[in-house]
């Protein structure tokens, strides 16, 4: 074979290898699960039925692509739906989304620390993205991610905040812009906003966790936790950041 025939199969060999996509599996879901799903995440009781059964559907998937490992924890069958739950979420507008940046998840029996992840001493993070030696990892405490479906009067939830991280990884950087979901022209507004909006959780005048003010990627992370569990609250306080945001997600939540 001429040698630039050679060349053409490697390289469309090696493309192949970075850009093939498995087809996903979908497993199938514990006895019971419309019942758990309609107790325990918001989101799904308020929706139609259609739109029940293609949440089921998106959760057989993400539990048939990504793994749930428990750490001095076992993984009950409400863990993974609650988990799942947490990712389907704020993909429920893409159709085809899978989270490619994402294989295992560690389900933590508390809040730990984030410099050696243990749970043993003071520390007291409830979620993160992985990054470094724990690429494709996530880390979420159980007792966070079942307060966040749990209670549905406030603004938060640890599992819907750790997988906004994830979507804004997408392009490459937590940064608060998730550039592959932001058509281009709405990125100087969207960045406007949050740099208000940061200002007005420093000087004490917004209804949103502080925590937000840390910087750009926590401010769309809380701004999403919101967005997704009060939306008529936040549309009502929020419209600018509303109207953006179903933008970026693709979606109006229902409300509760
Ligand atoms: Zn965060």
């Amino acid at each position: 074979m001429a040698p630039i025939f050679v060349l053409i199969f490697i390289a469309a060999g090696v493309l192949l290898f970075l850009f093939y996509k498995k087809p996903v599996k979908t497993v199938d879901l514990p006895e019971g699960y419309k019942n758990v799903l309609t107790e325990h995440v918001a989101f799904y009781r308020c929706m139609d039925e259609p739109g029940k059964i293609r949440f089921e559907q998106k959760i057989k998937e993400f539990l048939g692509y990504i793994r749930i490992h428990g750490v001095k924890t076992e993984v009950t069958d409400l863990d993974r739906l609650l988990i799942a739950s947490s990712g389907v979420i704020p993909i429920f507008g893409f159709p085809e989304w899978k989270y490619y940046n994402l294989r295992d998840i560690l389900l933590y029996p508390g809040s730990f620390n984030e410099i050696d992840f243990s749970t043993d001493g003071a520390g007291a993070v409830m979620g993160m993205v992985g990054n470094g030696t724990m690429q494709q990892m996530m880390i979420l405490s159980k007792p966070a991610l079942y307060h966040g479906f749990n209670n549905t009067v406030d603004k938060e939830n640890t599992g819907i905040h750790e997988f906004v991280h994830l979507l804004d990884k997408e392009d490459g950087d937590v940064d608060g812009l998730p550039e592959s979901l932001l058509e281009k022209k709405y990125t100087i507004p969207w960045l406007n906003l949050i740099a208000e909006g940061i200002a007005e959780i420093k000087k004490g005048k917004s209804d949103m966790n502080v925590y937000g003010m840390k910087n750009k990627a926590e401010f769309f992370a809380v701004a999403a936790e919101y967005f997704f569990e009060q939306p008529a609250l936040f549309k009502k306080n929020h419209i600018e950041l509303y109207d953006l945001m179903t933008q970026i997600f693709h979606q109006y939540p229902p409300d509760k």
